[in-house]
């Protein structure tokens, strides 16, 4: 196998099942993704359609059970289908791509039995696109300046503010809402969860597609709301001020998904590189026959060979339990800073192509930049990581 085609295999952390798993993700980005994703980026958004293709390969909800319409299996399953995505050539462009297993799993561990039937399956099947909805314009790392409210009316809530930064929002269809629902003037201010379905939802706007640093055919939306009506049944666990303990109990998950992609991501990148430095020349002889190339690579694969033996280590304690918001601050933290300075060194190492579009390294660096923002910005890790000192 190639450098390029032996990316994530062999690993001891996964089983024979995982692997396989790997093999159909693999094909899944290779042929559905990888020859449209120009196209897709010409019409300023890929497909909702793609969705149900992933669903027919057996993709999306991997780690969900089967009663709810998953795959049975487990974590692993959903962070190898996140590499994957970050092992495409294609996967920068997707942005935040196939991320709404997090949802699917927020709801499989805080929603009530009747939500976790109803929505599930659709999930699996890719019917449903969706996200979870915290950050407003005037609150991103301080949830807790959170302003978007929502009031009991009888048997509904109805819900007015503004979200920002929902990935997917151009072609979601329904996501959970992080909103507050004490009177608005408490000093402790209470939170709940809601599930809000976009499609004939009054009073909803969804913003159009914001502009991202890379060229992509992923999108990021803003949402409006206008006294939005959802009746309390949507209330995720069918409980009143649980919301961030609700958002809280996938949060470290979300971090390993982007510490997997971000750590994929660096991998990918070093094996463009070194491939591409072996076949350039410059001064009569291949760009990696000089000592700089060399040591730069060399410093690029030693940073990325350590965050791995990290993560996978947190990997495999997943199998059996929880990580800690420590670890998978650690975890977010490593990755997406050594993703950063790493996407930054290869880039380079292909001169002017590097900065073109020729090339997937330039959407894979500008990507990068985005993994230490998102699911917590780095400065909230370090915060997170020194708690525990
Ligand atoms: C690609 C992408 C996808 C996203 N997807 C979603 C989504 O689907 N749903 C969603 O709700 N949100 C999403 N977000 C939003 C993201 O979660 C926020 O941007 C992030 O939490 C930071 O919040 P902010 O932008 O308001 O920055 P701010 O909170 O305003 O931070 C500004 C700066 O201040 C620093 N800072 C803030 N507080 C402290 C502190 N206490 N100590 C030290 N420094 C501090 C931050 O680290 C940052 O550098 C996405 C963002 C990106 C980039």
């Amino acid at each position: 196998m190639s450098d390029l085609a032996s990316l994530g295999f062999g690993r001891e952390v996964f089983r024979p099942d995982h692997e396989e798993f790997r093999r159909t993700a693999r094909r899944f980005f290779q042929h559905e993704v990888e020859p449209n994703v120009r196209q897709w980026e010409d019409d300023g958004h890929f497909p909702a359609e793609l969705f149900r293709e992933a669903g027919k390969y057996g993709l999306l909800c991997a780690g969900i059970p089967e009663e709810y319409g998953g795959m049975g299996g487990d974590v692993l399953h959903h962070l190898v289908m996140h590499e994957e995505q970050a092992y495409s050539l294609a996967g920068a462009s997707l942005e935040g791509g196939l991320a709404t297993d997090s949802v699917a799993y927020t709801l499989l561990l805080a929603g009530t039995e009747e939500q976790k039937r109803e929505w599930l399956p659709r999930f699996a099947t890719g019917d449903v696109i969706s996200e979870v909805a915290i950050s407003e314009p005037a609150a991103g790392s301080d949830v807790q300046g959170t302003k978007t409210h929502a009031k009991r009316d009888g048997d509904d809530f109805v819900i007015n503010g503004q979200k920002m930064w929902l990935t997917n929002g151009p072609i979601m269809t329904m996501f959970l809402l992080i909103a507050r629902t004490d009177d608005g003037t408490s000093e402790k201010p209470s939170f709940s969860m809601f599930i809000v379905p976009v499609e004939g939802a009054r009073g909803l706007t969804v913003g159009k597609r914001m502009e991202m640093m890379p060229k992509s055919c992923g999108g990021l939306s803003e949402v409006f709301f206008d006294d939005v009506r959802v009746p309390a049944s949507s209330l995720v666990g069918g409980v009143e001020g649980a919301g961030l303990s609700a958002g809280f109990k996938t949060l470290a998950l979300g971090r390993m998904v982007v510490a997997a992609r971000a750590l994929a991501a660096a991998e990918l990148g070093l094996a463009l590189t070194t491939d591409y430095v072996k076949q350039r020349q410059a001064f009569g002889q291949r760009v990696i026959d000089f000592q700089n190339t060399q040591f730069e690579l060399a410093s690029v694969k030693t940073e990325l060979t350590v965050g791995r033996a990290y993560l996978d280590s947190l990997y495999r304690k997943m199998l059996d339990s929880e990580v800690d918001a420590t670890e998978s601050a650690i975890a977010k933290l490593w990755c997406t800073e050594a993703e950063g300075r790493a996407l930054d060194r290869c880039l380079q190492l292909f001169g002017g192509f590097g900065f073109s579009d020729e090339y997937p390294i330039s959407k894979m660096y500008a990507l990068a930049r985005g993994h230490r923002i998102q699911v917590g910005t780095s400065e909230i890790m370090r915060l997170l990581i020194a708690r525990s000192l």
